[in-house]
């Protein structure tokens, strides 16, 4: 049996031998602690039917863990200094292939249909780098990718948005973006002592559930995504000054932002971060034959 990658002197051990030194500006903090790699893999439901998308390996720890309880996993990694440790660490285990691409220039479905041949049950797994979370994430669910869903660590100030509830203080349209997408919720805090180096920030891992249908369809996703940027442009204002300052040509078209507001049925003087994802829904298609 050989040892597992992420234990402290196993670690070093690996960084040592390759002289290693980590990249802050590709958010390179390394989990060295086997308990929680598990535990981020419990919490993705994978069988020995499924398959996973990895984004950031590293030096194989969490990449190791998927292998060990999936049939098939694929990992991008930015680093091309990754690839010969990789390739060492994870030689025990044939069900692994590293492609070295950044993850938001990858075309991830022909990956898919590549390596993922007769597998239904596909989940992204990842401890994701920090300065990136938001877009990977935004990417993976834009794509509609047939994925089940996604299980990641990032930063908690970033998990608490993704999956906060209408009125408070961290709902806004990261919230509603996603929420639209999955089912949010966070499943695990993590303490900084489990990486390194440690970040500087307090981290979380959460699951998103992909929804069969959208959470409200709309007319258009593009259209009700402007109109929940623009509501949450500045979150002091009412939702009535912040759509008339944010859409196109709002300022002229106020009249008609005040009735679609009305024929929304929502008083215009409230908030955006009061809306619930069905309200945006419904304000959304009434602006949209005004401003398409
Ligand atoms: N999975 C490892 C672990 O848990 O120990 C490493 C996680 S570390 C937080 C993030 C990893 O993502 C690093 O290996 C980094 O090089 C890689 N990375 C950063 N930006 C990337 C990108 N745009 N595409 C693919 N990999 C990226």
């Amino acid at each position: 049996m050989h040892k597992d990658i992420a234990t402290p002197l196993r670690t070093r051990e690996i960084l040592e031998k390759y002289g290693f030194s980590f990249k802050k500006s590709l958010g390179q903090n390394f989990l060295i602690d086997t308990n929680i790699l598990r535990n981020i893999v419990d919490h993705a439901g994978l069988t020995d039917e499924s398959a996973a998308i990895e984004v950031g390996p590293g030096i194989g720890a969490l990449t190791e863990q998927l292998a060990k309880r999936c049939k098939k996993v694929v990992a991008f990694e930015i680093d091309q200094r990754l690839l010969p440790i990789l390739e060492e660490t994870l030689a025990p285990y044939d069900n692994t292939t590293i492609i070295h691409q950044d993850v938001l220039k990858a075309n991830v479905r022909e990956v898919m249909e590549q390596e993922f041949s007769g597998i239904d049950d596909v989940m992204v797994v990842a401890n994701l780098p920090y300065y990136v979370t938001t877009p990977i994430i935004m990417k993976l669910l834009e794509e509609r990718l047939p994925i089940r869903g996604i299980v990641v660590m990032l930063q908690k100030e970033v998990a608490d948005r993704i999956s906060a509830k209408p009125g408070t203080k961290d709902y806004g349209s990261l919230s509603i973006a996603i929420q639209y997408y999955t089912e949010a919720e966070t499943v695990m805090i993590v303490p900084k002592t489990v990486f390194i180096p440690q970040p500087n920030v307090d981290s979380a891992v959460i699951r998103l559930t992909k929804r069969k249908e959208p959470l409200f369809p709309v007319i258009s996703e593009d259209f009700f995504f402007m109109v929940t940027r623009g509501s949450f442009a500045q979150r002091r204002k009412t939702i009535l000054n912040n759509l008339t300052s944010q859409l196109p040509d709002g300022k002229a078209k106020k009249d008609i932002i005040l009735s679609s507001l009305q024929e929304a049925g929502i008083e215009p003087g409230r908030r955006g971060e009061s809306l619930s994802i069905e309200e945006f829904a419904r304000l959304s298609d009434c602006l949209y034959p005004y401003f398409n």
